[in-house]
């Protein structure tokens, strides 16, 4: 495994891969949700690639960039394990070069969910994800479902600026308990970490509710608000059920929708989301 962190040597270690690779960017801190996608990555592709880096334009001013769980020799090992070809694990400088002033904005779809509940939260993620993407130039990227905005999002601007790669959206790795799981769960204390059931909780009730014939986006929403609202150490930010396409609001769903949330229990913030409505 080839460990890199400055950007020519990122180039010059990608130009030796020989065949398809893919990319699975990360801020680190692994789990079995991350390995999920290294595993389809593997899969799909004849070599692997990683990015760790904690990006810090997708924090805000009161977020917890300081205190993000972080373990690169764990991680570094966790991957050689997984049989990784080459991890680039670059520090701020190196991606947000002296005087940067470069973004790029996906306009539409970053407005609602994630995007209104952390100002410039979606531009960071798209700005760095634009530039791992142009780094790397994989054939493939993987992405999770957990946090569906994000590879929507990414999905979206890479059709709108032509980049020669495919977007894998894989599906959402969870505790036995539907917990999904994330590295802000760290943050959990035993109470806390009970409490975090309620997310999954409570999208499983919008989902059963769906499949029962429900198609009223008021009722699905308050019947998430009402579960959420039972569990004392949660707090939502907001509880949403949203066109899949558009990202906006429902009040009556077609064939397919996202129900999602953004709940905070303790210091973590936690998001998760189900599509309903799926085969
Ligand atoms: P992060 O390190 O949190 O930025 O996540 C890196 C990638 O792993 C993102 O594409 C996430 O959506 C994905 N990911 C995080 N948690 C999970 C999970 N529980 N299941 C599947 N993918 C995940």
């Amino acid at each position: 495994m080839i460990i890199v962190s400055t950007l020519p040597e990122l180039r010059r270690a990608r130009a030796r891969i020989i065949g398809s690779l893919g990319l699975v960017p990360t801020m680190g801190y692994l789990h079995r949700g991350h390995l999920s996608l290294l595993q389809a990555a593997r899969e799909q592709n004849e070599h692997v690639a990683v990015s760790i880096f904690v990006n810090p334009t997708q924090f805000g001013a009161d977020e917890d960039l300081e205190d993000y769980p972080r373990d690169i020799e764990r991680d570094l090992a966790a991957l050689e394990a997984e049989g990784v070809d080459l991890v680039w694990t670059p520090d701020n400088a190196e991606v947000y070069p002296r005087g940067y002033q470069t973004c790029v904005t996906v306009e539409q779809l970053t407005r609602g969910l994630e995007g209104a509940r952390r100002p410039r939260h979606m531009r960071g993620v798209t700005t760095v994800v634009t530039k791992l993407l142009i780094a790397f130039t994989p054939e493939r990227a993987y992405f999770g479902q957990k946090d569906a905005q994000q590879a929507y999002v990414v999905r979206r601007l890479v059709a709108d600026l032509g980049l020669p790669v495919e977007v894998v959206v894989c599906p959402t790795i969870r505790e036995p308990d539907g917990l999904a799981l994330s590295s802000r769960n760290a943050y959990l204390n035993t109470e806390q970490r009970r409490a975090a059931t309620v997310l999954f909780r409570a999208l499983s009730a919008a989902r059963a509710a769906f499949a029962k014939g429900q198609r009223d986006g008021d009722e699905l929403r308050a019947l998430m608000e009402d579960i959420v609202a039972a569990e004392p150490l949660a707090a939502p930010e907001y509880i949403s059920v949203a066109d899949l396409e558009t990202l906006q609001e429902l009040q009556q769903l077609p064939e397919q929708a996202l129900a999602s949330m953004a709940v905070r229990i303790g210091a973590a913030a936690l998001i998760d989301n189900m599509v309903l409505g799926k085969a």
